[in-house]
């Protein structure tokens, strides 16, 4: 580990613990504070995740930080001041936000995201690559959720960070999300070396089953088994636990989650018009293809039947076509 490394991690160390004291100790954190309370947010939860706020103002964590003895030019290579492009001055990247502390596998404060209080853009602001924080290797909540994970021999993957904060209030302690960005190899690689059961609970939205999509092929074509927990009425897990509190999410939506091919038959179906010939022959041509990717053989023959019965086809011919399907994928 190089010394630049070391002053980066001590530097976001020592900023995070100031926005932690700004939040909850402070007249002008004191707005910000409300806003997370009224989200559901104890102070027990806040101080587990080191939840702090970045005031409006220009230059506060340049100043703090400055006099420390970083200098201007190392704090902007941290990603946590920008340098003015009209201007010789460093000011602050994050103003006016909650910020959420990212930490590495070792636990080590590598990058923040700020989220806005109001409606503006962008929702989230997160810290840039640096030596320290590569987006496409971290997870939140790794770190403290590691040793459930293997425990429990499970994980539960969300889209986003208040939805993992909500299902570990509600019990769910081997929850980890993504830093908004799609679930990469190296994301599976970490994954994999500590479990091979994999919960995905996204958003209901669109986007949310879109990913969820991703996610799966990729986590399943690595060996793991993948599950689906499916949110009602377009919520994400977060607004859920809120509405229908923690027991329905642990039992309704995380007990009754469903097998990736399971979600895969109801996704393909979204939209589409069965009675259609055109529409049925595409959508069982989807299904024969994924069946031809599972690996194992009995999961195989039940969708298989499945689909035999529903579309009154002979199971026969489409084993064939499943086999033919294995055949000219090698
Ligand atoms: P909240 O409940 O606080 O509104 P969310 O997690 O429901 O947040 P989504 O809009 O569902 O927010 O987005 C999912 C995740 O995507 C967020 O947690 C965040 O990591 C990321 N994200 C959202 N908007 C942005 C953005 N504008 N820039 C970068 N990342 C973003
Ligand atoms: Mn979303
Ligand atoms: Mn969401
Ligand atoms: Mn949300």
């Amino acid at each position: 580990v190089s010394k630049e490394n070391e002053q980066m991690i001590q530097a976001y160390e020592q900023l995070s613990k100031f926005y932690h004291h700004l939040l909850v100790n402070t007249n002008e954190g004191q707005e910000a504070l409300e806003y997370l309370t009224n989200r559901g947010f104890t102070r027990e939860v806040i101080d587990h995740f080191q939840i702090g706020f970045a005031l409006n103002k220009r230059d506060m964590g340049l100043n703090f930080l400055k006099r420390r003895g970083y200098s201007e030019e190392f704090l902007e290579r941290s990603g946590l001041v920008i340098k003015s492009e009209h201007s010789n001055e460093y000011f602050d990247r994050f103003r006016e936000r909650i910020i959420f502390p990212i930490f590495d596998n070792k636990g080590n404060t590598v990058a923040f995201s700020g989220r806005i209080l109001t409606e503006g853009q962008p929702k989230y602001l997160n810290s840039p690559e640096t030596i320290i924080f590569h987006k496409s290797k971290t997870l939140y909540n790794f770190h403290k959720a590691r040793p459930n994970i293997r425990k429990k021999q499970s994980v539960v993957l969300f889209e986003g960070f208040a939805d993992c904060i909500s299902a570990f209030r509600a019990g769910i302690d081997n929850g980890i999300a993504t830093m908004g960005t799609a679930l990469t190899e190296d994301h599976v690689n970490i994954i994999k070396r500590n479990t091979n059961q994999v919960i995905l609970c996204f958003d209901a939205d669109a986007a949310g089953q879109t990913a969820t999509m991703k996610a799966g092929e990729l986590l399943q074509a690595a060996g793991c088994h993948v599950q689906v927990a499916m949110i009602p009425n377009g919520k994400d897990p977060d607004e859920y636990i809120k509405t229908n509190g923690p027991k329905n999410f642990v039992n309704e939506v995380i007990g009754s989650s469903l097998t990736f091919m399971a979600f895969k038959l109801k996704y393909y179906r979204l939209g589409k018009n069965l009675q259609n010939e055109g529409e049925k022959l595409n959508y069982i041509e989807n299904v024969l293809n994924d069946i031809s990717k599972l690996g194992n053989a009995v999961e195989q023959e039940m969708y298989l039947r499945q689909l035999a019965e529903e579309f009154s086809l002979s199971l026969d011919v489409l084993k064939q076509q499943v086999r033919k399907m294995i055949f000219q994928s090698k």
